[in-house]
């Protein structure tokens, strides 16, 4: 497996003197395996120089493109990718489904008349979408295993497998908990990990011989961009460490930082590499920057189920119980989850959602941690106690974001522990992946 990258800058391209060694372009990397399929990892501005390369070529050109999400910095080389123009190449264009509006119509978007002057019908070459979900996949005889980042919109990470080695592209992605590890966790590894969203994550990239993954903040920066989205070096390296990955390159550069800052960071990442007493390759990947992986005899991974869940993707319009105290909150979960399609109901107290569910069971509960009388703890363990609602999907909303309250939350079969404050798309995101892992209990109605 061959890999390339043309594009390592996050949010919006940042040509200039100061980004000359790093790069401008947003995100792009090529995978190439050994039998010749060829991989479009996002399609920021870098992609404009890779379809200059693959015009270079000898034709027809077939191509399959994974877009972790359709954010700008990850789209908006599309339109300048020349494959596109030529007659006879064959495209296909897959990435997450759920984003309001399907993958075409997103990608036509940008090119309307408004914005360019090339509409997405008048492009000769074949193209083709797919919208994926999380599970595995198979492309040009390769093994590509998806599964949902934590980004405030529907975001895939992507696990490439092929000639024996596996790479794994992690970007966009925000630390699920902010507290990583148990404490009394000795050193980086799997079963140390505090929330199971990060657990999954890790997991995820099992023994990957390259790892590519969102580094855009320090960790001075990022208690002021919590929520947006994006990773510490810290994070990408404690993961890949409990991972046992190989090779890792932290990307999606921010725009703020210049050569001098990125390299600061690549040195920070080393020594914090090392001082978890972790034996890998870390460096910030550069435009231009080659990696051939050679094969290890590599096992297949155990990350997701190995089928493609394509067929149960989360189903629009899920019921879902919303119940919180704080007349606020829930008017916020109530507007980040209509404007998804669900339908929701409200309960202010245990008690009351106790009473709604025994009434009606819904798809999917999102549950207060600290309410007066009885806590989302309480209402949590009757709920794991009763036959129909054992495997309902509980998302804990809490302010309580420490290790005993999360391991607490988990060990009594929360589905997942969101953090307030949440933004909309985020918890929109968080409770569709949710649906789409868990389809719920069977009703019988
Ligand atoms: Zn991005
Ligand atoms: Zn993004």
């Amino acid at each position: 497996m061959h890999v390339r990258f043309w594009g390592t800058r996050g949010s919006i391209a940042t040509p200039g003197p100061g980004t000359l060694r790093f790069g401008g372009n947003t995100s792009c990397v090529e995978v190439t395996t050994n039998s010749g399929a060829c991989f479009i990892l996002d399609c920021g501005t870098g992609a404009r120089q890779l379809g200059a390369a693959l015009m270079a070529r000898k034709p027809p050109l077939c191509a399959t493109i994974l877009l972790s999400h359709t954010h700008w910095d990850h789209i908006q080389g599309f339109p300048f990718f020349a494959p596109l123009f030529i007659p006879g190449n064959r495209i296909a264009v897959c990435g997450p489904e759920g984003s309001g509006k399907s993958l075409r119509e997103v990608l036509s978007g940008q090119m309307e008349f408004a914005y360019f002057p090339v509409e997405i019908d008048q492009l000769p070459a074949s193209i083709s979408f797919k919208e994926l979900g999380e599970g595995t996949h198979e492309f040009e005889g390769a093994r590509v295993i998806a599964q949902y980042l934590h980004h405030p919109a529907m975001t895939l990470g992507y696990r490439i497998e092929a000639d024996g080695a596996a790479l794994v592209y992690l970007c966009d992605h925000e630390p699920f908990s902010e507290t990583l590890w148990h404490d009394d966790a000795e050193s980086a590894r799997g079963d140390s990990i505090a929330h199971e969203g990060d657990r999954r994550h890790a997991r995820f990239m099992d023994h990957a011989d390259l790892v590519i993954h969102d580094a855009q903040y320090t960790p001075e920066e990022f208690p002021s961009k919590k929520n947006w989205g994006h990773s510490t070096y810290e994070y990408a390296v404690g993961m890949a460490a409990a991972a046992g990955v190989r090779q890792l390159a932290l990307t999606h550069h921010d725009p703020f930082h210049d050569d001098a800052f990125v390299a600061e960071i690549e040195r920070r990442a080393r020594a914090y590499a090392d001082g978890l007493g972790y034996e890998v390759e870390v460096r910030c990947a550069f435009e231009g920057l080659e990696v051939a992986i050679a094969p290890r005899g590599h096992r297949a991974s155990a990350a997701t189920s190995p089928t493609s869940n394509d067929e149960r993707a989360s189903p629009p319009g899920a019921r879902i119980l919303v119940v919180d105290d704080d007349p606020d909150i829930r008017a916020l979960a109530r507007r980040a989850l209509s404007q998804d399609g669900h339908t929701v109901q409200e309960a202010c107290s245990g008690p009351e959602a106790l009473a709604a569910i025994a009434a009606r069971l819904p798809d999917l509960l999102v549950l207060d941690l600290l309410m007066p009388e009885q806590g989302g703890l309480e209402v949590l363990e009757i709920l794991r106690r009763g036959p129909a609602t054992a495997e309902l999907p509980v998302v804990l909303l809490t302010a309580m974001d420490d290790e005993a309250h999360t391991r607490a939350g988990f060990g009594l079969g929360a589905t997942d522990y969101v953090t307030k404050p949440f933004s909309i798309p985020q918890l929109a995101a968080r409770v569709r992946a949710c649906l789409s892992r868990n389809p719920g209990p069977k009703r019988l109605e």
